[in-house]
């Protein structure tokens, strides 16, 4: 007879939940931490708990986390808490200050009331980009998409070639399936990430190639190129290139300038 035996976390308290990147594997997924109980268990029932800790940043797809004793993530809130009772009322007087007091808010007092604070400061901080998109930033990453997205227009309006908003924008269209929108969205991108946009656009590349948009295909083609020129050397980009070309009548290949 095999004795199941051994230890692991239950009781979760004040989850959060954030996707965003791993710290630990660097793929963007579900981040969640909460406090925990760690208990011996047999046959998995629990049988004596061994104290109470911090789990934070729990990756849904590599299962890595970071773990704080129980005493020190109450010091850790302790001081969130007071950072914030001190705060409040100078806390809107410039965008740094501002971001710096709705992630602590975010992480020591939840949701709701984070939500308050970030309302505040869409109309505090109306004509300052950078706090705008943080903020929309800030409710794509807790699941609220559509929330979000009147704080990505607005930054848009303000700076049309703004990476996240832009990026944030393509993705939107993606998820309805709009090819043709989400590539004219994507290559307004100032600076588009390796990481998180190289993927995205080279398969939107061939997907609208397929779909027998070439022209759009093409136009951001020479888009990745511009922003990534080591793409020219990837065998996918130079084959879709090589095929719209081809259906365009394009002599002079993009990829010659490389
Ligand atoms: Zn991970």
């Amino acid at each position: 007879m095999i004795i199941i035996w051994g230890t692991y976390h239950l009781m979760k308290n004040n989850p959060r939940v954030h996707n965003d990147t791993c710290p630990h594997c660097g793929a963007f997924s579900r981040l969640e931490s909460h406090e925990a109980t760690h208990f011996f268990h047999l046959y998995y029932i629990p049988l004596i708990p061994l104290g109470k800790k911090r789990i934070e940043s729990k990756c849904s797809r590599c299962n890595k986390y970071m773990t704080m004793s129980y005493k020190d993530w109450v010091k850790v809130k302790a001081a969130g808490e007071s950072f914030i009772a001190e705060n409040a009322q100078v806390a809107f007087q410039d965008p740094a200050n501002a971001i710096a007091y709705h992630e602590m808010v975010d992480r020591f007092k939840g949701l709701p009331a984070a939500r308050e604070v970030a309302q505040i400061m869409r109309t505090e901080f109306a004509e300052q980009p950078e706090v705008l998109a943080y903020l929309g930033n800030w409710f794509r990453s807790v699941g609220l998409r559509n929330e979000a997205v009147p704080y990505f227009d607005r930054v848009i309006e303000l700076d049309p070639t703004h990476t996240l908003a832009n990026r944030f924008k393509g993705h939107t269209y993606l998820n309805q399936k709009d090819l043709v929108n989400a590539a004219l969205q994507f290559a307004r991108m100032e600076t588009p990430d390796t990481v998180l946009d190289f993927q995205v656009l080279l398969k939107l590349a061939i997907d609208l190639n397929k779909a027998n948009y070439p022209e759009e295909s093409y136009k951001l083609m020479v888009y990745m190129l511009d922003k990534f020129p080591a793409a020219a050397k990837n065998s996918q980009v130079k084959s879709t290139i090589k095929s719209v070309e081809k259906k365009l009548g394009i002599q002079e290949s993009a990829l010659g300038a490389w």
